[in-house]
Protein backbone atom coordinates (compact mmCIF):
# COMPACT_ATOMS: atom_id res chain seq x y z
CA UNK A 1 0.00 0.00 0.00
CA UNK A 2 1.28 3.46 -0.65
CA UNK A 3 0.39 5.75 2.57
CA UNK A 4 1.00 3.16 4.39
CA UNK A 5 1.31 4.01 8.38
CA UNK A 6 5.09 2.99 9.79
CA UNK A 7 5.08 1.79 13.01
CA UNK A 8 8.46 3.04 13.79
CA UNK A 9 10.42 6.17 11.65
CA UNK A 10 14.08 6.18 13.43
CA UNK A 11 14.16 9.81 14.94
CA UNK A 12 16.02 12.28 13.25
CA UNK A 13 16.90 15.80 14.48
CA UNK A 14 18.75 17.54 11.48
CA UNK A 15 22.10 18.47 13.20
CA UNK A 16 23.39 14.30 12.34
CA UNK A 17 24.97 15.16 9.15
CA UNK A 18 26.67 18.05 10.16
CA UNK A 19 28.02 16.29 13.12
CA UNK A 20 29.00 13.14 11.40
CA UNK A 21 30.91 15.45 9.14
CA UNK A 22 32.72 17.10 12.04
CA UNK A 23 33.87 13.70 13.19
CA UNK A 24 34.98 12.71 9.68
CA UNK A 25 37.13 16.17 9.45
CA UNK A 26 39.11 15.56 12.80
CA UNK A 27 40.26 12.20 11.14
CA UNK A 28 38.69 10.48 14.87
CA UNK A 29 35.80 7.93 13.45
CA UNK A 30 36.74 5.00 15.77
CA UNK A 31 35.58 4.62 19.21
CA UNK A 32 36.20 7.29 22.47
CA UNK A 33 36.71 10.41 20.32
CA UNK A 34 34.82 13.97 21.24
CA UNK A 35 31.17 12.84 20.11
CA UNK A 36 31.62 9.47 22.36
CA UNK A 37 33.04 11.95 25.18
CA UNK A 38 30.46 14.27 24.76
CA UNK A 39 27.65 11.72 24.91
CA UNK A 40 29.23 10.22 27.82
CA UNK A 41 29.01 13.24 29.93
CA UNK A 42 25.66 14.19 28.89
CA UNK A 43 24.20 11.40 30.03
CA UNK A 44 26.44 10.99 33.50
CA UNK A 45 25.26 14.53 33.63
CA UNK A 46 21.42 14.64 33.25
CA UNK A 47 21.17 11.64 34.79
CA UNK A 48 23.08 12.02 38.00
CA UNK A 49 25.39 8.65 37.27
CA UNK A 50 28.49 7.93 38.52
CA UNK A 51 29.94 6.74 35.50
CA UNK A 52 28.23 5.86 32.12
CA UNK A 53 30.16 4.21 28.42
CA UNK A 54 28.55 4.49 25.06
CA UNK A 55 28.31 0.62 23.59
CA UNK A 56 27.98 -0.85 20.42
CA UNK A 57 24.19 -1.64 21.31
CA UNK A 58 21.70 -2.04 24.05
CA UNK A 59 22.77 -5.62 24.02
CA UNK A 60 26.44 -5.51 24.37
CA UNK A 61 25.55 -3.38 27.64
CA UNK A 62 23.86 -5.86 28.90
CA UNK A 63 26.42 -8.18 28.21
CA UNK A 64 29.16 -6.03 30.05
CA UNK A 65 26.80 -5.49 33.43
CA UNK A 66 26.73 -9.63 33.55
CA UNK A 67 29.86 -10.13 32.87
CA UNK A 68 30.92 -7.40 35.60
CA UNK A 69 29.07 -9.22 37.95
CA UNK A 70 31.34 -11.92 37.82
CA UNK A 71 28.78 -15.23 37.57
CA UNK A 72 30.32 -18.57 38.11
CA UNK A 73 29.22 -21.78 36.45
CA UNK A 74 25.62 -22.73 37.81
CA UNK A 75 24.44 -19.19 39.34
CA UNK A 76 21.46 -18.30 38.49
CA UNK A 77 19.76 -14.83 37.28
CA UNK A 78 15.89 -13.87 37.74
CA UNK A 79 14.40 -12.16 35.12
CA UNK A 80 11.01 -11.58 33.56
CA UNK A 81 9.94 -14.02 30.51
CA UNK A 82 8.03 -11.26 29.42
CA UNK A 83 11.17 -9.76 27.62
CA UNK A 84 13.36 -9.15 24.71
CA UNK A 85 15.75 -12.03 24.16
CA UNK A 86 18.89 -9.75 24.83
CA UNK A 87 18.35 -9.46 28.58
CA UNK A 88 18.06 -13.51 28.70
CA UNK A 89 20.98 -14.05 26.43
CA UNK A 90 23.39 -11.39 28.50
CA UNK A 91 22.94 -13.68 31.27
CA UNK A 92 23.32 -17.08 29.53
CA UNK A 93 26.80 -15.45 28.11
CA UNK A 94 28.04 -14.88 31.58
CA UNK A 95 27.23 -18.33 32.46
CA UNK A 96 24.04 -18.05 34.45
CA UNK A 97 21.13 -20.22 34.57
CA UNK A 98 17.92 -18.25 33.54
CA UNK A 99 15.09 -18.42 36.37
CA UNK A 100 12.00 -16.55 35.03
CA UNK A 101 9.30 -14.87 37.32
CA UNK A 102 5.82 -14.29 36.26
CA UNK A 103 4.81 -10.40 35.49
CA UNK A 104 2.51 -7.72 36.56
CA UNK A 105 -0.31 -7.33 34.73
CA UNK A 106 -0.93 -3.76 34.90
CA UNK A 107 2.67 -2.38 34.00
CA UNK A 108 4.10 -5.85 32.18
CA UNK A 109 6.84 -5.29 33.96
CA UNK A 110 8.77 -8.35 36.81
CA UNK A 111 6.15 -9.23 40.04
CA UNK A 112 8.29 -8.07 42.50
CA UNK A 113 6.04 -9.85 44.90
CA UNK A 114 6.90 -12.96 43.40
CA UNK A 115 11.03 -12.87 43.02
CA UNK A 116 12.06 -13.67 46.70
CA UNK A 117 10.37 -17.49 46.23
CA UNK A 118 12.67 -17.68 43.13
CA UNK A 119 16.07 -17.21 45.16
CA UNK A 120 17.99 -19.97 46.12
CA UNK A 121 21.65 -19.96 47.36
CA UNK A 122 22.95 -19.87 43.68
CA UNK A 123 20.64 -16.38 42.89
CA UNK A 124 23.63 -14.01 41.84
CA UNK A 125 21.43 -11.40 40.00
CA UNK A 126 18.00 -9.97 39.74
CA UNK A 127 17.06 -8.17 36.25
CA UNK A 128 14.84 -5.09 36.22
CA UNK A 129 12.97 -5.12 33.10
CA UNK A 130 11.35 -1.38 32.98
CA UNK A 131 8.76 -2.06 30.25
CA UNK A 132 7.66 0.68 27.78
CA UNK A 133 9.95 2.90 29.87
CA UNK A 134 7.78 2.57 33.06
CA UNK A 135 10.01 1.84 35.80
CA UNK A 136 9.88 -1.69 38.32
CA UNK A 137 9.17 -1.44 41.66
CA UNK A 138 12.44 -0.40 42.32
CA UNK A 139 12.78 0.18 46.09
CA UNK A 140 11.23 -3.17 46.82
CA UNK A 141 13.42 -4.70 44.21
CA UNK A 142 16.59 -3.28 46.20
CA UNK A 143 15.59 -3.70 49.47
CA UNK A 144 15.36 -7.46 48.51
CA UNK A 145 18.55 -7.85 46.46
CA UNK A 146 20.49 -6.27 49.85
CA UNK A 147 18.68 -8.76 51.69
CA UNK A 148 19.73 -11.49 50.05
CA UNK A 149 23.15 -10.21 48.97
CA UNK A 150 22.37 -10.09 45.24
CA UNK A 151 23.10 -7.68 42.50
CA UNK A 152 20.27 -5.91 40.51
CA UNK A 153 21.20 -5.28 36.94
CA UNK A 154 18.26 -2.30 35.43
CA UNK A 155 17.55 -3.68 31.53
CA UNK A 156 16.50 0.27 31.03
CA UNK A 157 16.99 -0.20 27.03
CA UNK A 158 13.17 1.61 26.99
CA UNK A 159 13.65 3.89 29.82
CA UNK A 160 16.34 6.21 28.92
CA UNK A 161 14.77 9.75 30.58
CA UNK A 162 12.51 7.75 32.61
CA UNK A 163 12.48 8.43 36.46
CA UNK A 164 11.05 6.29 39.38
CA UNK A 165 10.52 8.05 42.53
CA UNK A 166 12.90 10.94 41.07
CA UNK A 167 15.81 8.37 39.79
CA UNK A 168 16.60 8.12 36.41
CA UNK A 169 16.31 4.65 34.91
CA UNK A 170 19.59 3.07 34.73
CA UNK A 171 21.45 4.67 37.87
CA UNK A 172 18.83 2.64 40.76
CA UNK A 173 20.81 -0.63 40.30
CA UNK A 174 24.70 -1.71 40.41
CA UNK A 175 24.05 -1.53 36.25
CA UNK A 176 22.02 0.04 33.93
CA UNK A 177 22.03 -0.51 30.21
CA UNK A 178 20.35 1.97 27.38
CA UNK A 179 19.84 1.10 23.75
CA UNK A 180 19.67 3.39 21.22
CA UNK A 181 18.93 1.39 18.00
CA UNK A 182 16.74 3.07 15.78
CA UNK A 183 13.31 1.82 17.38
CA UNK A 184 14.38 3.87 20.50
CA UNK A 185 13.39 7.13 21.86
CA UNK A 186 17.16 8.14 21.34
CA UNK A 187 19.17 6.50 18.36
CA UNK A 188 22.44 6.25 16.92
CA UNK A 189 21.23 3.74 14.05
CA UNK A 190 22.99 0.49 16.26
CA UNK A 191 24.45 1.26 19.94
CA UNK A 192 23.61 1.42 24.17
CA UNK A 193 25.40 2.53 26.85
CA UNK A 194 26.42 0.99 30.14
CA UNK A 195 25.92 2.48 33.58
CA UNK A 196 28.00 2.12 36.42
CA UNK A 197 26.78 3.02 39.90
CA UNK A 198 29.15 1.83 41.75
CA UNK A 199 33.06 3.13 41.30
CA UNK A 200 34.77 0.13 42.56
CA UNK A 201 33.38 -1.36 38.46
CA UNK A 202 34.87 1.34 36.55
CA UNK A 203 38.27 -0.22 36.00
CA UNK A 204 37.44 -3.23 34.68
CA UNK A 205 34.29 -2.21 32.55
CA UNK A 206 37.04 -0.11 30.75
CA UNK A 207 39.37 -2.75 30.28
CA UNK A 208 36.28 -5.02 29.24
CA UNK A 209 35.43 -2.72 26.67
CA UNK A 210 38.99 -1.71 25.39
CA UNK A 211 39.79 -5.28 24.12
CA UNK A 212 41.19 -6.17 27.64
CA UNK A 213 43.40 -3.39 27.85
CA UNK A 214 44.34 -1.05 30.22
CA UNK A 215 44.51 1.38 27.25
CA UNK A 216 41.86 3.58 28.72
CA UNK A 217 44.22 4.54 31.59
CA UNK A 218 46.85 5.19 29.06
CA UNK A 219 45.21 7.45 27.06
CA UNK A 220 44.47 9.24 30.82
CA UNK A 221 48.37 9.61 31.30
CA UNK A 222 48.00 7.33 34.35
CA UNK A 223 50.46 4.43 33.00
CA UNK A 224 53.32 4.81 30.20
CA UNK A 225 52.08 2.14 28.51
CA UNK A 226 49.43 -0.08 27.57
CA UNK A 227 49.06 -3.82 28.15
CA UNK A 228 46.50 -6.33 27.58
CA UNK A 229 45.40 -6.84 31.68
CA UNK A 230 42.37 -8.91 31.54
CA UNK A 231 39.44 -11.36 29.67
CA UNK A 232 37.86 -8.64 27.42
CA UNK A 233 36.17 -7.56 24.00
CA UNK A 234 35.75 -4.54 22.20
CA UNK A 235 32.32 -2.37 23.16
CA UNK A 236 32.97 0.91 21.60
CA UNK A 237 30.81 1.96 18.91
CA UNK A 238 32.29 4.33 16.06
CA UNK A 239 32.43 8.10 16.34
CA UNK A 240 29.63 8.34 13.39
CA UNK A 241 27.32 6.55 15.06
CA UNK A 242 28.34 8.80 18.76
CA UNK A 243 28.08 11.79 16.23
CA UNK A 244 23.74 11.08 15.19
CA UNK A 245 23.01 10.16 18.97
CA UNK A 246 24.77 13.79 20.32
CA UNK A 247 22.46 15.54 17.33
CA UNK A 248 19.27 13.56 19.76
CA UNK A 249 20.59 14.26 23.10
CA UNK A 250 21.50 18.14 22.39
CA UNK A 251 17.61 17.84 21.69
CA UNK A 252 16.27 15.16 24.34
CA UNK A 253 13.58 17.22 25.98
CA UNK A 254 12.54 18.09 22.49
CA UNK A 255 12.06 14.46 21.42
CA UNK A 256 10.56 13.80 24.74
CA UNK A 257 8.52 16.64 25.10
CA UNK A 258 7.12 15.56 21.22
CA UNK A 259 6.73 11.50 21.91
CA UNK A 260 4.62 12.19 25.12
CA UNK A 261 2.25 14.81 23.63
CA UNK A 262 1.80 11.91 20.74
CA UNK A 263 0.96 9.72 23.60
CA UNK A 264 -1.16 11.95 24.91
CA UNK A 265 -3.11 12.18 22.71
CA UNK A 266 -4.04 8.54 21.84
CA UNK A 267 -4.63 8.25 25.95
CA UNK A 268 -7.30 10.85 25.88
CA UNK A 269 -8.77 9.26 22.69
CA UNK A 270 -8.64 5.91 24.10
CA UNK A 271 -9.91 6.47 27.37
CA UNK A 272 -13.75 6.40 27.34
CA UNK A 273 -13.84 3.14 25.42
CA UNK A 274 -11.57 1.87 28.04
CA UNK A 275 -14.02 2.75 30.08
CA UNK A 276 -16.47 0.55 28.43
CA UNK A 277 -14.32 -2.44 29.46
CA UNK A 278 -13.68 -2.67 25.98
CA UNK A 279 -9.93 -2.04 25.73
CA UNK A 280 -7.27 -1.68 28.74
CA UNK A 281 -4.45 0.51 28.70
CA UNK A 282 -1.37 1.33 30.38
CA UNK A 283 -0.95 2.37 33.88
CA UNK A 284 1.78 4.56 35.43
CA UNK A 285 2.41 3.72 38.67
CA UNK A 286 2.16 6.80 41.34
CA UNK A 287 6.22 7.78 41.54
CA UNK A 288 6.80 6.99 37.44
CA UNK A 289 7.39 9.35 35.23
CA UNK A 290 7.50 7.82 31.51
CA UNK A 291 9.09 8.41 28.52
CA UNK A 292 6.38 7.53 25.94
CA UNK A 293 8.36 4.57 24.83
CA UNK A 294 5.33 3.05 23.58
CA UNK A 295 1.75 3.35 23.37
CA UNK A 296 -0.19 -0.21 23.61
CA UNK A 297 -3.43 -1.40 23.99
CA UNK A 298 -4.50 -4.74 25.45
CA UNK A 299 -7.69 -6.34 23.40
CA UNK A 300 -9.93 -9.32 24.71
CA UNK A 301 -7.46 -12.11 23.61
CA UNK A 302 -5.68 -13.40 20.79
CA UNK A 303 -7.92 -13.84 18.10
CA UNK A 304 -8.97 -9.85 19.18
CA UNK A 305 -5.75 -8.78 18.30
CA UNK A 306 -4.97 -10.57 15.31
CA UNK A 307 -8.25 -9.23 14.07
CA UNK A 308 -7.60 -5.13 15.16
CA UNK A 309 -3.74 -5.64 13.39
CA UNK A 310 -5.46 -6.94 10.20
CA UNK A 311 -8.50 -4.79 9.65
CA UNK A 312 -5.47 -1.52 10.35
CA UNK A 313 -3.08 -3.21 8.06
CA UNK A 314 -5.77 -3.56 5.38
CA UNK A 315 -6.35 0.06 6.22
CA UNK A 316 -3.17 1.04 6.09
CA UNK A 317 -1.51 1.41 9.23
CA UNK A 318 1.06 -0.89 10.95
CA UNK A 319 0.70 -2.12 14.06
CA UNK A 320 2.49 -4.76 15.86
CA UNK A 321 2.04 -7.41 18.72
CA UNK A 322 5.42 -7.53 21.11
CA UNK A 323 7.44 -10.26 22.98
CA UNK A 324 6.97 -13.73 23.29
CA UNK A 325 7.30 -15.28 26.66
CA UNK A 326 11.09 -16.35 26.52
CA UNK A 327 10.07 -19.77 28.85
CA UNK A 328 7.89 -20.84 26.15
CA UNK A 329 11.26 -20.23 23.29
CA UNK A 330 13.07 -22.80 22.09
CA UNK A 331 16.56 -21.34 23.36
CA UNK A 332 14.28 -20.57 26.90
CA UNK A 333 13.31 -24.18 27.52
CA UNK A 334 17.37 -25.11 26.89
CA UNK A 335 18.92 -22.13 29.29
CA UNK A 336 16.60 -21.69 31.81
CA UNK A 337 13.02 -22.22 34.23
CA UNK A 338 10.15 -20.36 35.06
CA UNK A 339 9.93 -20.20 38.68
CA UNK A 340 6.20 -20.38 40.24
CA UNK A 341 3.11 -20.10 37.95
CA UNK A 342 2.74 -18.39 34.75
CA UNK A 343 -0.81 -16.49 35.40
CA UNK A 344 0.22 -13.86 33.40
CA UNK A 345 3.28 -13.25 31.43
CA UNK A 346 1.84 -15.59 28.30
CA UNK A 347 -2.38 -14.66 28.65
CA UNK A 348 -0.97 -10.63 28.92
CA UNK A 349 1.51 -11.15 26.19
CA UNK A 350 -1.20 -12.03 23.46
CA UNK A 351 -3.48 -9.32 24.53
CA UNK A 352 -0.82 -5.79 23.66
CA UNK A 353 -0.77 -4.23 20.45
CA UNK A 354 1.33 -1.45 20.07
CA UNK A 355 0.60 1.76 18.01
CA UNK A 356 2.93 3.87 15.37
CA UNK A 357 4.55 6.15 17.90
CA UNK A 358 7.18 8.00 16.77
CA UNK A 359 9.23 11.61 17.10
CA UNK A 360 7.28 14.20 15.22
CA UNK A 361 4.99 11.98 13.89
CA UNK A 362 2.13 13.78 11.67
CA UNK A 363 -0.55 14.80 12.88
CA UNK A 364 -3.18 13.67 10.46
CA UNK A 365 -1.48 9.60 10.62
CA UNK A 366 -1.87 9.84 14.20
CA UNK A 367 -5.71 10.81 13.96
CA UNK A 368 -5.99 7.83 11.27
CA UNK A 369 -4.74 5.17 13.77
CA UNK A 370 -6.96 6.75 16.54
CA UNK A 371 -9.97 6.87 13.99
CA UNK A 372 -9.74 3.56 12.48
CA UNK A 373 -9.27 2.35 16.08
CA UNK A 374 -12.51 3.27 17.60
CA UNK A 375 -13.72 2.44 14.43
CA UNK A 376 -12.89 -1.16 15.15
CA UNK A 377 -13.79 -1.27 18.93
CA UNK A 378 -17.23 0.47 18.01
CA UNK A 379 -18.19 -2.19 15.16
CA UNK A 380 -16.48 -5.44 17.27
CA UNK A 381 -17.90 -4.68 20.43
CA UNK A 382 -21.19 -6.34 19.26
CA UNK A 383 -20.18 -9.14 17.84
CA UNK A 384 -18.63 -10.14 20.42
C1 LIG B 1 15.96 -2.85 22.55
C2 LIG B 1 16.12 -3.67 23.75
C3 LIG B 1 17.33 -4.34 24.05
C4 LIG B 1 18.48 -4.42 23.10
O1 LIG B 1 18.97 -3.26 22.62
P1 LIG B 1 19.81 -3.25 21.25
O2 LIG B 1 20.41 -1.89 21.24
O3 LIG B 1 18.85 -3.49 20.15
O4 LIG B 1 20.86 -4.31 21.34
C5 LIG B 1 17.42 -5.01 25.25
N1 LIG B 1 16.41 -5.06 26.10
C6 LIG B 1 15.23 -4.47 25.86
C7 LIG B 1 14.14 -4.55 26.86
C8 LIG B 1 15.04 -3.76 24.67
O5 LIG B 1 13.85 -3.19 24.43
Amino acid sequence: MENMISFNIPPYIGTEIEYIEQAIANRKICGDGQFTKKCNSWLQGRFNAQKVLLTTSGTTALDMAMLLCDLKEGDEVILPSYTFSSTATSAVLAGAKLVFVDIRPDTMNIDETKIEAAITDKTKVIVAMHYAGVACEMDTIMDIAHQHNIMVVEDAAQGVMSTYKGKYLGTIGDFGCYSFHETKNYSMGEGGALVINNEKYNERAEILREKGTNRSKFLRGQVDKYTWVDFGDSYLPSELNAAYLWAQLENADLINDNRLAVWSEYRKAFEPIANTGRIELQFIPDGCVHNAHMFYLKLKDIKDRSMFIDYMKQNGVLTVFHYVPLHSAPAGLKFGRFNGEDVFTTQESERLVRLPLYYNMDNNDLRKVIDLSLNYFNNQNKER
